[in-house]
């Protein structure tokens, strides 16, 4: 009976063992779970900016991942994820590969970045990644990612923008800012073509109003920068027509103005707006600046601030949409403004310096000899878009002043 006993616990340890051999050898055919990573934390060339590198050499793959750590937990953990889906769809894809073929030649995925710094504190993150599967399946592909780390923000190139297709078209970007890509470095933008060479760069001045407001803030945006050359003395005037846009006489101003090549600024009402969006949008897409001239054209000094911020608000929103561009310079109707009101608008408000009375007199003739009369370096001319007979003086208006050696520019570049 002993001997009995004994043989089966004899029996009993040796399946346990060959149950361990078996858990073991499972443990072991499963690539997933026995990635041995080498990780190293090095200083970038950029201040609380630090490089993690991640390297696993296995028999039947090589993993090499570097990317950056911030001062900010929510920014790394998106820079985590990242780099975590692209070693998980590597790692589905190489379970489609022949063993035999993976122990030749094992395959790679190296993601590499490089960084640039932009005006704001804000970097661009350019990523590199070259994937080896088989000779056939040898690629490369790049990402870009725009940070805040102070913030903690993380967007596509192409997030930045209301609408990135308007923008692209208005601002005569040499690429299609959504299908290609872009980075921000020092305080303009830089374009990329299809074969990732600069195409073109564009000051961040000039981009702003097509800027989404929360990146228009990050990235610190300066006043332009005047255009005259140094040393030429070049007279510069502002037109702006206020109260439009109107189906009729505003698309005759445009017409004048792209004759001429002159750009102008468009005080809109945000009612009209709403009414005809493809008048804005074709305003914006010439080149001219829009401004925000309140939605109704009440008098803001009658209102309480909440609705004072409505009047700005709806009208900008209105703008946006027709346009993808924000109308950041504001004209309170009849210039009737004080400093609370300032305070609501959150900017300063852009009122004129020649008042050619469009409105009263109607007249061609009269609205031309008074702006021939009163213009100086860095006028201001009203006027409105809403009248044939404004229209109708342009022509003459534009030709006379570029006689006389003016250069049109917008409110915001004057
Ligand atoms: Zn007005």
């Amino acid at each position: 009976m002993k001997k009995k006993k004994a043989a089966v616990a004899l029996l009993a340890s040796v399946l346990l063992l060959l149950a361990m051999v078996l858990v073991n050898l499972i443990a072991t055919a499963t690539p997933h779970n026995k990635t041995v990573w080498a990780t190293n934390l090095t200083k970038s060339p950029y201040e609380n900016i630090d490089v993690k590198t991640r390297e696993a050499k296995e028999k039947r793959y090589h993993l090499a991942f570097q990317y950056p750590v911030f001062k900010n937990d929510a920014l790394n953990k998106k820079f985590e994820y990242y780099v975590k889906k692209k070693e998980t769809d590597f790692l589905k894809e190489i379970e489609k590969i022949d063993e035999k073929k993976l122990k030749k030649q094992p395959a790679s995925l190296a993601l590499t970045f490089e960084l640039i710094p932009a005006d704001g504190g804000v970097y661009s993150v350019l990523f590199n990644e070259k994937t080896y599967l088989a000779p056939e399946k040898n690629v490369s592909a790049a990402a870009i990612f725009i940070v805040d780390p102070d913030e903690g923000a993380a967007a596509k190139p192409d997030d930045l923008f209301i609408s990135p297709e308007k923008a692209a078209l208005a601002l005569h970007t040499p690429v299609d800012i959504k299908k290609s890509s872009l980075y921000l470095q020092g305080n303009k933008i830089v374009f990329l073509n299809d074969q990732e060479d600069e195409a073109g760069s564009l000051a961040f001045h000039k981009a702003a109003p097509f800027l989404k407001k929360e990146w228009r803030d990050r990235l610190a945006i300066g006043p332009a920068k005047t255009n005259v050359a140094a040393g030429k003395n070049v007279k510069r005037i502002a037109l702006t027509f206020d109260d439009g846009p109107n189906p009729k006489s505003t698309e005759a101003i445009l017409a004048t103005l792209k004759k001429h090549n002159v750009k102008a600024t468009f005080f809109m009402l945000g009612g009209r707006v709403e009414r005809y969006p493809k008048l804005v949008e074709k305003i914006v897409q010439d080149g001219h600046e829009a401004g925000n001239h309140s939605w109704s054209h009440r008098d803001f000094t009658k209102l309480q601030p909440n609705e004072v911020k409505d009047e700005i608000d709806r009208t900008a929103a209105a703008v946006e949409a027709a346009a993808g561009v924000s109308p950041l310079a504001v004209r309170p109707p009849y210039g009737a403004m004080n400093d609370k009101i300032n305070e609501v608008i959150g900017t300063k408000p852009v009122l004129w310096t020649i008042d050619t009375m469009d409105w009263k007199s109607h007249n061609p003739k009269a609205i031309c000899a008074v702006v021939k009369k009163e213009a100086k370096d860095g006028s201001i001319v009203l006027m409105h878009d809403i009248h044939q007979t404004t229209a109708e003086a342009l022509d003459e208006l534009v030709s006379s002043l570029q006689r006389d050696g003016y250069e049109f520019v917008t409110v915001s570049d004057i």
